[in-house]
């Protein structure tokens, strides 16, 4: 199913590979294993060495038979978003009976023990961190700090890789009417070369006078609209029941009427395609942590290479495909194939 009949079918199906995610080897084999998987699109962060990556992992697939070319959608923001940070601190000013509560939480272990010619210290790897906040809230001392990841809208178009990129997202937040319509008009000379702009937005007050006010700036309209319920941000990979926060809102902007498709983030698991078979008008499902932990372990055995290790290829290939049936073929969803913190 191509990205288009699977977005004009509601069974759009969409991996998060994350806004400030940048670690190269992993985007690299994300991109091998869910587009073998049959996935809609790659969601990236919007910078050179990423898009590379995540085409080389594209490339690979095209040799294995994907079945069809994703999408690759790039994320943009039109202001401070959490979904653009990374964490830092300073290990040598934490205390040093703490307990390092920030480690078991993070889901990409970003946070260890680093070194350079003089020693180690305890810290965040950049590359891995993606600005979930979760090690922020369970830090004693509060040293932990985040700091905003920016890019520059159009860099990406000043050069070839371009012409490589399908879809692009804006994350607004509450208040940014202007800085959303500045940022489409920045934007605009590319929006008429791409298939989709996606909007995502978390449940926004007075979230209808909200949306209406960021389509009433959408000069050039794109191809295919798509508006991104952040229900929960950065949850599926915590419980289950996080899903439904996507879900109920989602319904709500259905309700709205507005132009475009509806598609569920912030908080998707295996629980999904139960949710998106509720609301058959909703065009699909984007998933982020769930769909990345779903094959992190695979992924870490496998090394830079992930089809070097045939067992693990294999495996991380059937796991993605199972999620992505479970939203385009509407078989019912697999059993949870990851285990959530209790
Ligand atoms: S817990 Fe989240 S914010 Fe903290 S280091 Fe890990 S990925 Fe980054
Ligand atoms: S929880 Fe806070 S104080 Fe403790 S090790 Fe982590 S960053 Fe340092």
């Amino acid at each position: 199913m191509t990205p288009e009949e699977a977005l004009r079918s509601h069974r759009w199906c969409k991996l998060i590979v994350g806004a400030s995610y940048h670690h190269v080897p992993a985007i690299r084999n994300l991109a091998l294993v869910y587009g073998l998987a049959g996935v809609s699109c790659l969601d990236v962060a919007a910078d050179p060495a990423i898009v590379r990556a995540a085409l080389a992992g594209l490339d690979v697939a095209q040799r294995w038979g994907m079945p069809h070319r994703p999408w690759l959608m790039v994320s943009l923001n039109d202001g401070e978003d959490p979904h653009f940070r990374k964490a830092v601190f300073e290990g040598d000013r934490c205390p040093p009976d703490c307990a390092q509560p920030c480690r078991p939480v993070c889901p990409t272990q970003a946070i260890g023990w680093l070194q350079n010619g003089t020693g180690e210290w305890l810290g965040v790897t950049a590359d891995l961190c993606y600005g979930c906040g979760r090690c922020l809230t369970v830090c004693p001392p509060q040293r932990i700090e985040t700091v905003p990841q920016t890019y520059d809208p159009l860099a990406l178009w000043r050069g070839p890789l371009g012409s490589e990129i399908q879809a692009i997202e804006i994350h607004t937040q509450p208040d940014r009417e202007t800085a959303f319509a500045e940022c489409w008009a920045r934007l605009a000379p590319v929006i008429p070369q791409l298939r989709a702009v996606s909007v995502s937005f978390p449940d926004l007050p007075d979230l209808e006078s909200a949306l209406r006010a960021r389509l009433a700036a959408m000069h050039p309209f794109p191809e295919h609209l798509i508006w991104q319920v952040d229900g929960r941000p950065m949850s599926g990979d915590i419980g289950r029941g996080t899903s439904h926060a996507a879900a109920k809102l989602g319904t709500r902007v259905l309700a709205m009427g507005l132009p475009g498709f509806v598609q569920l983030a912030g908080g998707t698991n295996d629980r999904t395609p139960q949710d998106l078979a509720a609301a058959p008008a909703l065009a699909g499902a984007a998933f982020g942590g769930y769909g990345r932990t779903l094959v992190a372990d695979l992924l870490a055995r496998g090394g830079d290479h992930l089809e070097t290790d045939a067992e693990a290829f294999t495996a991380a290939i059937a796991r993605a495909k199972q999620l992505v049936t479970a939203v385009q073929g509407g078989t019912p969803p697999s059993p949870p194939q990851i285990c959530y913190p209790a």
